[in-house]
């Protein structure tokens, strides 16, 4: 039987480590502040901004939310991403994705100032996780691997595989084990015997947005299992990738849904506003 990764537990200890450090360059007179933008009523999306919100005040980060009207212009989003590259109040901004479809999000994130892109979505940060040498690690992957250090099982040499190739979950997560010495595998809709493949994974990362998706025959004895999907059931229940009972029997560790990555997620993005505030203010180590 598995054991359940906590990411509830961990990153509370990351957002009081967050806080800590907050609480620190306050007392120095540095505040630390993450700007959300919302725009439209996507319910799934109220949900996350909320979160956020939650997280920067137990961190005792400062959170600017702008909530647009869904008919909100490109010209006019891409008016406030400027005026918040130039406010020293706002060390990150957070544009909530996905926007209505009359504004390019390709346009809108490019136009985010890379020192304030906590997400680690721009063109330059992204270059920077392909090399190795970044400020902002992208907030889910970054969470994955956290949890995957929780288990204490060493990425070096491992078989990984990451189900999954969208440019916010499954590339990075893919770089970040590379980083590791893991010996990756990627897969995505095209790729051929995926059980076989998926079935050698010392560490299954599924990102697929399928409920049920990953399967116990398709899993390793022992294996470590982080479970990024976040889909609703027949029933309307949060639910991940991972048939998580079955392959729970299997597993050496594994994520829940909820209370395993999503939490991280949101962790990740606190620290990474806390070295956005570093950097701007030329007090990162
Ligand atoms: P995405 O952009 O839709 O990407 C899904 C990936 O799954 C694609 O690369 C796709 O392959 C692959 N895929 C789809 N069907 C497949 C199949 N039958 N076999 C193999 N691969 C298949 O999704 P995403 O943004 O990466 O998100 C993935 C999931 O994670 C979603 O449920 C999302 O809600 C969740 N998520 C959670 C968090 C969190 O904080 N917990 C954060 C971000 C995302 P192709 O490229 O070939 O189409």
């Amino acid at each position: 039987m598995a054991q359940i990764i906590d990411g509830k537990k961990i990153s509370a200890e990351v957002k009081a480590g967050v806080a800590a450090e907050v609480a620190a360059l306050k007392e120095k007179g540095v505040s630390v502040g993450l700007a959300v933008v919302i725009v439209g009523n996507n319910p799934a999306s109220r949900v996350y901004v909320n979160n956020k919100k939650k997280a920067c005040a137990a961190c005792g980060i400062d959170s600017y939310e702008y909530a647009l009207p869904e008919e909100t212009t490109e010209e006019e989003l891409l008016r406030l991403i400027d005026q918040l590259n130039h406010d020293s109040k706002v060390n990150g901004i957070l544009v909530q994705l996905p926007v209505p479809k009359q504004i390019d999000d390709h346009k809108i994130i490019a136009a985010i100032s890379p020192l304030k892109d906590v997400d680690a979505f721009t063109e330059g940060n992204v270059g920077k996780i392909m090399i190795g040498e970044y400020n902002f690690l992208p907030c889910t992957p970054a969470g994955c691997m956290d949890l995957i250090d929780s288990t204490g099982v060493s990425v070096d040499g491992k078989n990984c595989v990451v189900i999954g190739r969208s440019n916010i979950v499954g590339k990075p997560m893919a770089m970040l084990l590379l980083h590791r010495n893991g010996t990756v595998t990627i897969c995505h809709s095209h790729t051929k015997n995926l059980r076989e493949i998926c079935s050698q994974a010392d560490i299954l990362v599924a990102a697929v947005g399928k409920a049920g998706f990953v399967t116990a025959d398709m899993v390793k004895e022992g294996a470590v299992v982080i479970d990024v999907g976040m889909n609703r059931n027949a029933e309307g229940k949060l639910c991940g990738d991972v048939d998580f009972e079955a392959v729970e029997k299997k597993a050496g560790y594994i994520t829940p849904v909820p209370g395993g990555v999503g939490p991280m997620t949101i962790a990740t993005l606190m620290r990474n506003t806390l070295t956005a505030a570093k950097v701007q203010n030329d007090l990162l180590g």
